[in-house]
């Protein structure tokens, strides 16, 4: 057991408090369900996920995980938060998929579970956590050698304020106010070096970008400014 948990307890209440609404497309999580499928196809398209053991660390109610197991994906599911777990448990019933969902850290999940996974994906969830190094630390042990893992997050520059904080807040008001910490925000550089101390490989960085006269979320390898996905390999 770690003496430490790291998680931030006024954190996870955000999202315990609209758990129940994690399936709604048109409420708070609307833009993870807008985005779904480009990072579903991305993931898929770099790792094949058919058959593969995927293990999706701060899956919430499981949009991700449910669309990994469309996949063909086994998959597992942990998070810190009851209340996205139970929406998740439910959700996967009414889906008719078998994913296996745990309420346990991904340090603590990594104790015992080291190299069992040929795919890691944590989207969204670093910028939520007091120390994120020590999550991807615990990602690349969970990670087969041979095996990738996909990490997405908010990148930490004024624009990414003013979309994702200032437009999807306060504008908008797509998400509740204070869902998102401009000073958690992480810069591409950090996660990189993150992932290099936790000897992991860079192989890719993609934006995702989001165009409000089309209302519509694409992958834009050039654009990192935002919101962008980073994929690693563990060396054999
Ligand atoms: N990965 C999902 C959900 C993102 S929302 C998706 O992209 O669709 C962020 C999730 O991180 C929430 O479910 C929240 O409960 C979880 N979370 C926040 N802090 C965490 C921690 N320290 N450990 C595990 N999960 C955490």
């Amino acid at each position: 057991m770690l003496n430490t948990i790291n998680a931030d307890l006024s954190e996870l209440a955000k999202f315990e408090r609209i758990a129940h609404r994690w399936w709604d497309k048109s409420g708070e999580f609307k833009p993870l369900h807008d985005m779904n499928p480009l990072r579903a196809n991305y993931i898929d398209q770099a790792a094949s996920v058919a058959e593969k053991r995927l293990l999706d660390v701060g899956c919430g109610g499981g949009i991700l995980s449910e669309a990994m197991a469309q996949r063909g994906a086994s998959v597992t599911g942990i998070d810190m938060g009851e209340g996205p777990l139970e929406v998740a448990r439910l959700h996967a019933l009414e889906s008719g998929l078998g994913i296996n969902y745990q309420h346990v850290s991904a340090e603590e999940f990594a104790q015992d579970h080291s190299a069992q996974f040929e795919v890691v994906t944590c989207m969204e969830m670093l910028e939520h956590v007091p120390d994120p190094a020590s999550v991807v630390q615990a990602c690349a042990q969970l990670l087969c050698p041979g095996g990738q893992v996909f990490f997405s997050t908010l990148n930490r520059t004024p624009k990414a304020y003013a979309l994702a904080v200032l437009g999807a807040e306060y504008v908008l008001r797509l998400l509740p106010k204070g869902t998102h910490d401009y000073q958690k925000f992480i810069r591409p550089s950090e996660l990189a070096s993150w992932c290099r101390a936790a000897g992991l490989e860079l192989q890719d960085v993609c934006g995702i970008t989001y165009n409000p006269l089309i209302k519509r979320f694409r992958l834009s390898p050039k654009d990192v400014d935002v919101n962008y996905i980073v994929r690693c390999y563990k060396p054999l």
